[in-house]
């Protein structure tokens, strides 16, 4: 499905990094559309709320820490397989995808965090790891007016069948 969406947040190193640009050209460039898009510094419970069935790891706490650290940049991408051609699943951690492992130190280069990341705790950015927690996320992080509907005028150009 070419109108699969996708939710990427660029983390608060990635943002004192001055790696927005970079993570962002990595979708823009793959032929990927850009549907929402906010600076933000959410709160601690929505945080908690997005990462939480990681409440009982151990590492949660710092997690929590590290997201309310600074600004995040917040971003729904679409496009056809955008899910899984974002990140690895969960099954295959050695399929490469565009933000890499969890841990960087696992990340193929040419990947945003084998490029850019040392530390798990560090990873510089987040992305669904299904449609499902897609939907999810999406819907946490923007409300439905926030999410805008148009036409890629490179649709034709990157897809055989737009
Ligand atoms: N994380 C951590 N220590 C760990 C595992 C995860 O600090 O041992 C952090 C890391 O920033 C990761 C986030 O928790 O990106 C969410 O973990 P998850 O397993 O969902 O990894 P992701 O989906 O981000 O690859
Ligand atoms: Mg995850």
């Amino acid at each position: 499905m070419s109108n699969e969406q996708t939710f990427i947040a660029i983390k608060p190193d990635g943002v004192q990094r001055g790696l927005i640009g970079p993570i962002i050209s990595r979708f823009e460039n793959r032929g990927f559309k850009l549907i929402a898009m906010k600076t933000c510094s959410p709160s601690k419970e929505h945080l908690e709320k997005h990462y939480q069935d990681l409440a009982e790891k151990p590492f949660f706490k710092g997690l929590v820490a590290y997201m309310l650290s600074g600004p995040i940049v917040a971003m729904v991408w679409e496009g056809r397989d955008v899910v899984k051609t974002g990140r690895k699943p969960e099954t295959d951690q050695f399929q490469p995808a565009i933000l890499g492992a969890t841990n960087p130190l696992n990340s193929a280069p040419g990947t945003i965090r084998g490029d850019y990341a040392i530390d798990v705790g560090r990873n510089v950015c987040h992305g669904s790891d299904s449609v499902e927690s897609a939907k999810k996320e999406i819907s946490l992080w923007f409300s439905p007016s926030e999410l805008l509907q148009w036409k890629h005028s490179q649709a034709s150009w990157i897809y055989e069948n737009a």
